[in-house]
């Protein structure tokens, strides 16, 4: 789900706005239809580590934390 984050060009207002191809963008707080796109909050560091660790723990108990089924460490 795309979740972009604008910046009202007009008040400064900063929003967050889930975008459907039939969204109209608009700040919430004046209606100003003059907003600026800022970086997706998706697809930018901080969504995870490689995927390529899981095949070292051999489905053995975490050794890094607690979790008996622990994949992100
Ligand atoms: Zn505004």
């Amino acid at each position: 789900m795309p979740i972009y984050e604008y910046k009202c060009e007009k008040c400064n207002e900063d929003f967050e706005l889930i975008v459907f191809s039939t969204t109209v963008v608009k700040c919430p707080k004046c209606e100003n239809k003059d907003v600026r796109k800022k970086m997706s909050l998706f697809g930018m560091g901080g969504s995870g580590k490689s995927s390529s660790q899981a095949d070292t723990g051999g489905g053995k108990g975490c050794s890094g934390c607690s979790s008996h089924n622990c994949s992100t460490c």
